[in-house]
C-alpha cells in the first residue's frame, strides 16, 4: 500500500461549503458515525455537528393541516464533539469571532481521522494555533478520541477548555423536512464517573432507546512527545440534558498543551451491559489515552486496508476518491455493523436526508463487500430476514401471499415512505406514490443469491437466505396475475426504480402495467427459487417446503412464469412499462436550455404546472438495469426461456434508447450507466464512472451530499471496478475475469474473497495474474479469463493473457 492518494484536504474555511465537507469527512466505524463539524461549533446553518448510530430511530407525528403526519427518523444523538476554549475569560472562539490566519481541514482516508490545523487572532491581538485530530474507533465500537493541542503564540495567560456532552439536539438538517417534527429525544439523567468523566443519558420518545455517552477530558503539558499531566482546576455544570466541564489552567507563550476527550457511547440495544449510563461510564474511565486508542484504532483500519485497498497506480485522483469511497462504505458497514441489527441506510450516518431509511441501494453496496468482508453483508442481509414477520403481514394486508418487504424499511420494517413529499421549488406537497416500487423485494431476493454465490455460505441460506428467497418469490406469484389472451403473466400497479412515472398520465391509480425491469426479475426469481431449493440439504429443504407449504403445484406456476412473464417492447427495444410508447417526447433542448441542471426534472416540471408521467422520460435506469445486474449469456437464457428473440443489439438499443431520455436525477444511475457502457462504449462509460466517483465529493446535485453521502454510488463505483472494468464474475463455480479499459487498469492490483479463499489479483498490460494465498485456503478453486481457466491450490498463481474484447454488454 503506497502513502500516496490516502487525504482529502481542505486548505481554507468556507461556509458555504462547510456542511459539505462536514458530511465528507464524517468518521466513523459502523456503529455510529459523526459529521465532520468543528468541535467548537454550535448547530446552525454553517455547521451541524450530527451523530447517528445504526437502528437508532424514532416515530414522532406532526400534524399538518390538520392531518397527522407520521415520519421515522434516524436520531441525531447527543453532541459528543463539544471543546471550547475561552481565553482570559473572553467568548469561547468561533469561526466568526476570529481571524482566520490560516487553516486546513483534513480526512486522512487510511484511519478515517479528521484533523483541522488552524491559526487564529483574536480581538485582542493573540495569535494562537490549534491542530484538532479525532477518530470514532474501528477497533473498539464505542469509543472515539478527539485531541487538541494549543498553542499560544504571541501571548501566556489562562485559558478555559469546556467540554461537554448536549443532548439538546433535534433532527434539523434538511430543510424540506423542517416543518416536521424534530424532536426525538427526552433527557434522562447527567452524571458524573470520578473527577475527569462527565456523562449523560437521554431516551428516544417514542421508541424509548436509552443512548448514553461519557466523556474523560485531561490537558497535558506538551505537544505529545514530552508529556505531563497540566495543574488543572475543573468545574461543572449540569442540566438534565446537557452536561459541561470547565477545565481552566495557565498557557505559556510557545508552550503547546494537549487537550484530549475520550468518549464512550452506548445504547440500551446493546449487549452485554447493565444499562448504557453505567457502561459508558466504567468504559470511558478504562480507555487508554488518545496516543493508545488511536494506536489500536489505526492497527483496526490497517488490517481492513490488507483486504479491501484497490490500486491503481495510472490514476491518481480515481486512486484518491476510490479509498475515500472504500472509508466511507466501511465507515457505515463493518464488521461491527454486522453484530447489530443494522441495515444500509441510502445516506450513510452521515446525515438526515431520507431519514436514515433503508431502500434498495444494498444492491450497489454488497458487490463490493461479497468479495472481501462477506461477514458484513450476512449481518445486513439478516436485518431482512429478521422483519420477515412484518414482510409477510404487509403482503396479507395487501391481498398477496409471502413476503412484500416495504420500499422504505426502518426499525420494525413497516413501509416508512412517506405520502406526501416537498417540493422545493413549488413549495407544494404532493403526494409521494414511491412506495409502489415492489421491485425492492426482487433486489433482496438477487441480493441474498448473489451473497452465497460468492461465499458457497450454505448454512446462510439454509438457515435463512432459503425462507426469505420462497417468501420472497411467492409474494411476486401472487401479484402477478395470468392473462388469458396474452398467455403471459401481467404485474400490475407497481413502479420500476424510475420514480418520474408513479401512474399513467390522468389515472386515478398509481403504478404501472408491466414493468420490464420488474418483469424480468421475476422471471429469473421464478427460475431460481426451485434451485436454490436444490441446493438445501434434502431434510432441510423438506422441512422448509412443509413449513412454508410450498407445493408441488406452486413449484408448477414458478416454472411456468419463469417461461410467461410478459415483457413490452417498442420500437426494437424493451419498453420500460406498457404504453411507455405512448407518451409524449419532451423537448429536451428547450429545458436543457432553461435550467442548468435537469436531474430532478420530476420538480422542474411540476413546479411548471405540468406532469412528468406524461413524457417519455427517466429519472434513473430502470429498463437498462436488467443489462446491469445480469451479462449478456444470462440475459439471452432468460429471453429465450421467455420465448423472447434477444437480438445481439437488443442491449444497444435499449441503452442508448433511453441514455437519450434519463436525466440521471438518482446518481445510482450514473453507476448503472457506466456499468453497462463498459463494454459497449469504453470511453463514454468510464466519463459517467468518473462523475459518480466526483459526484458526492464534488456534490453534483448541488447540496444534497451536506445531508449524507449516497451509498448506493459510493459503493457502486467500487463494483464498477470490480464488475464492469475488471469484469469479474460467477458462473458454473468458476471466478472469471474479462478485464475492458485495460490503459487505465495497468498496474492495477486488489484482493478478493472467493468462496473462503482470499485471492490477490493484479493487471500488468495485458496480463492478468491471479495468487490463491495459501493462509486460510478452503480447498481447490477455478479462476479463467475468457475461455482460459485454471484450477488453484493453495499458494498457487497463474497469469492469463487478456483476449481483445469483443463489444458486448457485460
Ligand atoms: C432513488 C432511489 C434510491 C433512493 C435512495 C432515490 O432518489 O430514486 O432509487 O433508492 O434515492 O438512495
Amino acid at each position: 500500500m503506497h502513502e500516496y492518494g490516502f487525504t482529502l484536504t481542505y486548505d481554507d474555511f468556507d461556509r458555504a461549503s462547510e456542511g459539505l465537507r462536514e458530511a465528507l469527512t464524517s468518521t466513523g466505524n459502523g456503529y455510529y458515525c459523526t459529521r465532520g463539524t468543528a468541535e467548537w461549533e454550535d448547530a446552525g446553518p454553517v455547521h451541524y455537528p450530527g451523530t447517528y448510530a445504526h437502528g437508532g430511530y424514532n416515530r414522532e407525528t406532526t400534524i399538518m393541516g390538520g392531518r397527522p403526519v407520521l415520519n421515522e427518523d434516524l436520531v441525531n444523538l447527543p453532541n459528543w464533539l463539544v471543546l471550547k476554549l475561552r481565553i482570559e475569560g473572553e467568548d469561547a472562539i468561533r469561526f466568526d469571532n476570529v481571524e482566520v490566519l490560516s487553516y486546513r481541514h483534513s480526512y486522512h482516508i487510511r484511519s478515517a481521522l479528521v484533523q483541522r490545523e488552524l491559526r487564529f487572532r483574536d480581538r485582542a491581538g493573540r495569535e494562537t494555533s490549534l491542530r484538532s485530530r479525532r477518530f470514532v474507533s474501528m477497533a473498539h465500537s464505542h469509543q472515539a478520541g478527539i485531541e487538541w493541542i494549543i498553542t499560544p503564540e504571541n501571548w501566556s495567560g489562562r485559558v478555559e477548555v469546556v467540554s461537554a456532552l448536549d443532548g439538546r439536539v433535534a433532527n434539523q438538517m434538511v430543510a424540506r423536512y423542517r416543518e416536521l417534527e424534530g424532536r426525538h429525544l427526552d433527557p434522562v439523567s447527567p452524571r458524573t464517573f470520578g473527577a475527569e468523566a462527565i456523562a449523560l443519558k437521554v431516551q428516544t420518545r417514542q421508541s424509548n432507546i436509552y443512548v448514553a455517552e461519557a466523556a474523560r477530558t485531561r490537558v497535558f503539558r506538551g505537544d505529545g512527545t514530552v508529556d505531563g499531566p497540566a495543574a488543572v482546576q475543573r468545574s461543572l455544570y449540569q442540566m438534565e440534558d446537557y452536561i459541561q466541564q470547565v477545565l481552566a489552567f495557565d498557557l505559556a507563550q510557545g508552550r503547546p498543551v494537549r487537550v484530549e476527550k475520550m468518549v464512550a457511547m452506548f445504547t440500551s440495544r446493546d449487549n452485554a451491559i447493565t444499562e448504557p449510563l453505567a457502561a459508558s461510564g466504567r468504559h470511558v474511565l478504562r480507555y487508554p489515552d488518545f496516543a493508545g486508542a488511536l494506536a489500536e484504532h489505526e492497527s483496526a483500519w490497517s488490517e481492513l486496508w490488507d483486504i479491501c485497498d484497490v490500486q491503481l497506480p495510472r490514476e491518481p485522483r480515481v486512486q484518491l476518491l476510490v479509498r475515500f469511497h472504500i472509508a466511507h462504505v466501511l465507515q457505515v458497514c463493518s464488521r461491527h455493523t454486522a453484530r447489530h441489527d443494522a441495515g444500509v441506510p441510502a445516506r450513510g450516518l452521515n446525515g438526515e436526508a431520507y431519514r436514515g431509511h433503508v431502500f434498495w441501494d444494498e444492491l450497489y453496496v454488497y458487490p463490493f463487500l461479497n468479495f472481501r468482508l462477506p461477514e458484513i453483508t450476512r449481518g445486513l442481509l439478516l436485518y431482512r430476514y429478521r422483519r420477515l414477520t412484518e414482510a409477510r403481514a404487509a403482503a396479507r394486508e395487501a391481498g398477496y401471499r409471502g413476503a412484500m418487504f416495504p420500499w422504505q424499511s426502518g426499525s420494525d420494517g413497516t413501509e416508512e415512505t412517506q405520502a406526501v413529499h416537498l417540493n422545493p421549488l413549488s413549495g407544494q406537497w404532493d403526494p409521494d406514490l414511491s412506495h409502489n416500487q415492489r421491485h425492492v423485494n426482487a433486489a433482496i431476493f438477487y441480493n441474498v443469491w448473489q451473497y452465497y454465490q460468492a461465499t458457497d455460505d450454505l448454512e446462510f441460506l439454509r438457515d435463512y437466505g432459503a425462507e426469505l428467497m420462497l417468501e420472497i418469490a411467492r409474494f411476486w406469484a401472487s401479484i402477478a396475475h395470468y392473462n388469458q389472451e396474452r398467455r403471459r403473466y401481467e404485474i400490475h400497479g407497481v413502479m420500476g426504480p424510475d420514480e418520474f412515472h408513479e401512474r399513467y398520465p390522468g389515472a386515478e391509480d398509481a403504478g404501472l402495467r408491466n414493468n420490464a425491469y420488474t418483469n424480468v426479475m421475476v422471471a429469473w426469481i421464478a427460475a431460481t427459487a426451485p434451485r436454490v431449493l436444490d441446493q438445501l440439504p434434502t431434510s432441510r429443504c423438506a422441512v422448509l417446503r412443509a413449513r412454508l407449504d410450498v407445493t408441488d403445484e406452486e413449484l408448477r406456476t414458478w416454472e411456468d412464469m419463469s417461461r410467461r412473464m410478459y415483457v413490452p417492447f417498442h420500437d426494437g427495444v424493451i419498453s420500460q412499462f406498457e404504453g411507455y410508447a405512448e407518451l409524449d417526447e419532451l423537448d429536451w433542448d428547450r429545458y436543457r436550455a432553461e435550467y442548468p441542471n435537469l436531474q430532478r426534472l420530476d420538480r422542474i416540471l411540476k413546479a411548471e404546472g405540468e406532469d412528468p408521467n406524461r413524457f417519455k422520460l427517466a429519472k434513473q435506469a430502470d429498463a437498462v438495469m436488467l443489462f446491469f445486474l445480469f451479462d449478456d449469456d444470462e440475459l439471452r437464457a432468460l429471453f429465450e426461456r421467455l420465448g423472447y428473440s434477444y437480438d445481439r443489439d437488443l442491449a444497444r438499443r435499449t441503452i442508448d434508447y433511453y441514455d437519450r431520455r434519463t436525466s440521471h436525477g438518482s446518481t445510482l444511475s450514473l453507476v448503472t450507466y457506466a456499468g453497462v457502457l463498459a463494454g459497449l462504449d469504453p470511453p463514454t462509460s468510464w466519463e459517467r464512472f468518473m462523475v459518480a466517483l466526483e459526484s458526492d465529493v464534488s456534490d453534483v446535485q448541488g447540496g444534497t451530499t451536506k445531508e449524507g453521502i449516497h451509498m448506493g454510488v459510493m459503493s457502486g463505483t467500487l463494483d464498477l471496478l470490480q464488475q464492469s472494468f475488471v469484469g469479474s464474475s460467477i458462473s458454473d463455480g468458476v471466478l472469471r475475469f474479462a478485464p475492458r479499459l485495460a490503459d487505465r487498469l495497468d498496474g492495477a492490483a486488489f484482493s478478493m474473497r472467493f468462496r473462503g479463499t482470499s485471492l490477490r489479483v493484479s493487471i500488468t498490460g495485458d496480463k492478468l495474474t491471479v495468487l490463491a494465498q495459501a493462509e486460510g485456503f478452503r480447498g481447490p478453486m477455478r479462476v479463467g479469463v475468457g475461455d482460459q481457466v485454471r484450477e488453484l491450490g493453495a499458494g498457487d498463481g497463474c497469469v492469463f493473457t487478456i483476449p481483445a474484447q469483443a463489444p458486448s454488454v457485460r
